[in-house]
């Protein structure tokens, strides 16, 4: 797997670049707790860069089995054939392997996770009936939203307190201004106005609405405005549309638009 010769960005926001490097030496397993779009992604592309291994990332989803991690065989042109998955690769490999959403993952996947996350290292692959042990550069990282059900309350206790968890959320302000300055090309007048209206959005009451206002959402605004569309015509369609569906919480967003981004020219 090559590896991506530009350093991605990425902002530390606290001292999670410190924690994650830590961790890794020590080949700790590592949790990336946070609301979606705070940056949990990019921070393991730019660990991955400066550590300098491979990645090799795993978006879960609900049908998401330990054979899709682990691998199978598949038939190829009359014969089966074993073909590794995505974790095994990693591991052989020394790889990071990021888990993202992992609580979205079927139950049975805790199984092979639990020896790789503990002191063992190690990779059953029951069906070749064999036990890898992990290559020294291998490191296993999750991510999980706390606001929803966790597979992880399945891990055992002992995996579970390997882990190392590193708490994600929103840059302060000022970071976030620059984050969508650079992310987006929008001047920094309109960055500050978005992450105002980021700021009024994740003080209301979510219950209506499905996310709140993540840096990747003011981002979405800040490029449709550098395509010519009013800030508020913008925020409409990236930050209103797709947080939620309800009626009242809907009129509710485009009043706080209006407010925050109003008529008047930044
Ligand atoms: P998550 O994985 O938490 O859902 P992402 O890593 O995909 O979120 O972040 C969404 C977008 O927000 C990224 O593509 C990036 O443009 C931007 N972003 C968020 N936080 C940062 C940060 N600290 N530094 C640089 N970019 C960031």
């Amino acid at each position: 797997m090559a590896l991506d010769t530009e350093r991605p960005y990425y902002q530390p926001v606290a001292n999670e670049v410190t924690v994650f490097r830590a961790a890794y030496r020590q080949r700790l397993p590592v949790l990336l707790k946070g609301p979606t779009g705070c940056g949990k992604t990019r921070f393991v592309e730019a660990m991955a860069h400066a550590l300098d291994r491979p990645l090799i990332t795993v978006s879960c989803h609900d049908d998401l089995t330990a054979a899709d991690l682990v691998g199978r065989y598949l038939l190829r042109g009359g014969d089966t054939e074993w073909v590794d998955g995505p974790l095994t690769r990693a591991v052989r490999e020394g790889a990071l392997c990021y888990l993202d959403e992992v609580v979205e993952a079927r139950q049975d996947t805790t199984v092979v996770l639990h020896p790789l996350a503990d002191h063992r290292r190690q990779l059953p692959i029951e069906r070749l009936g064999i036990t890898l042990d992990a290559d020294p550069g291998f490191g296993l990282i999750v991510s999980y939203n706390p606001g929803y059900q966790s597979v992880l309350k399945d891990l055992k206790d002992s995996t579970r307190q390997r882990m190392i968890a590193i708490e994600f959320d929103y840059p302060g302000p000022e970071l976030e201004e620059s984050i969508v300055v650079t992310e987006s090309g929008v001047g920094s007048p309109e960055a500050a106005q978005l992450v105002r209206l980021a700021g009024a959005v994740r003080r209301l009451d979510t219950a209506t609405v499905r996310e709140v206002a993540s840096t990747r959402v003011l981002i979405s605004t800040a490029r449709l405005i550098t395509e010519g569309l009013s800030p508020r015509e913008a925020a409409r369609a990236a930050l209103a549309g797709p947080l939620t569906d309800d009626p009242v919480a809907g009129r509710g967003l485009r009043e706080l638009i209006d407010v925050y981004l109003g008529d008047s020219e930044v």
